[in-house]
């Protein structure tokens, strides 16, 4: 792989950059990125401008932070590979993501009531969380201290030299949507944490039904149809093998240790899904 290396912004310190957008306190949107100071400013700008340009403005509140990163607690890693798996429709999707997580190790009982949880909306009275579920892979116990707001990982993103690399080469094989990198991230940040097993997602964005389970041997699963279109119902469940960790020590790695990336996996080319796989 090629790689521009700029040495000026290799040894600058590093800022977490966060936005989030909410509408009447509700949260409505949320980005990052980690950057040297010398980009805050730009990727301010670029965070800010998802959410008050554009013909459907709907945040009512946008802020943007940016704190320091101690680089001696950065860690590197390598993003997970790739893989999308068609489907004919979001059942099939939805049976494809339960076989998905038992291969990784999830019960399959809890595998299936996973799914059914995300499709009914995994916060109190069938709401969309924030962030994610955090559910014991053998008994489908939820763990999260927060069943509303869950936990977020943040505090995660591509190397900045690696990242218009990474975007082509995701351009090149169909995957040049912003949410694919984002996702990736994301997942790649998820399934490093000690005492993960697997992960799951699909957007609450109506329009974007592809969703993903995410696991350390078989990277970021793409499957394409999680839901149907129009449906506004999205969420993540992250799921630990029982008594790794503690939940604070997870969350705490989760939401505010940095991680970055500074190689791309393999992106294996589309396929349908067979019953016998893996
Ligand atoms: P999105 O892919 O941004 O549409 O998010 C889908 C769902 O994933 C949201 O409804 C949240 O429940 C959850 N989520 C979004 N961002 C995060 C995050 N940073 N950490 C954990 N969960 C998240």
């Amino acid at each position: 792989m090629s790689r521009v290396i700029i040495s000026s912004t290799m040894d600058a310190p590093l800022f977490s950059v966060r936005m989030r957008a909410t509408l009447r306190g509700r949260h409505l949107a949320g980005a990052e990125r980690i950057v040297p100071l010398s980009d805050v400013s730009q990727v301010v700008s670029d965070l800010m401008s998802r959410v008050v340009t554009g013909a459907d403005v709907v945040a009512d509140d946008v802020s943007c932070h940016a704190e320091r990163i101690d680089s001696d607690a950065l860690s590197h890693a390598n993003l997970p590979d790739i893989s999308t798996w068609q489907v004919s429709d979001f059942q099939e999707g939805r049976a494809v993501a339960a076989q998905l997580l038992s291969r990784a190790g999830v019960d399959p009982d809890v595998a299936s009531r996973a799914v059914q949880l995300l499709a009914e909306g995994a916060g109190p009275g069938g709401t969309v969380m924030r962030g994610a579920a955090i559910m014991d892979a053998a008994t489908g116990v939820r763990l999260e201290s927060d069943p509303s707001r869950g936990v977020r990982a943040s505090r995660m993103d591509v190397a900045i030299e690696c990242r218009r690399d990474f975007e082509a080469r995701l351009h090149r094989a169909g995957l040049g949507h912003r949410r694919v990198l984002e996702a990736l991230v994301l997942a790649g940040k998820v399934i490093s944490a000690p005492g993960i097993v697997a992960e799951l997602c699909w957007s609450d964005d109506p329009e974007y039904p592809v969703g993903y389970v995410a696991d350390r041997a078989h990277g970021y699963q793409r499957i394409s149809e999680l839901k149907p279109v129009g449906n506004p119902h999205g969420g993540r469940i992250f799921f630990v093998k029982p008594g790794t960790l503690s939940i604070i020590e997870l969350t705490n790695y989760l939401e505010r240790h940095p991680v970055m990336f500074d190689s791309l996996g393999k992106i294996n080319p589309a396929a349908r899904w067979e019953p016998g796989h893996g």
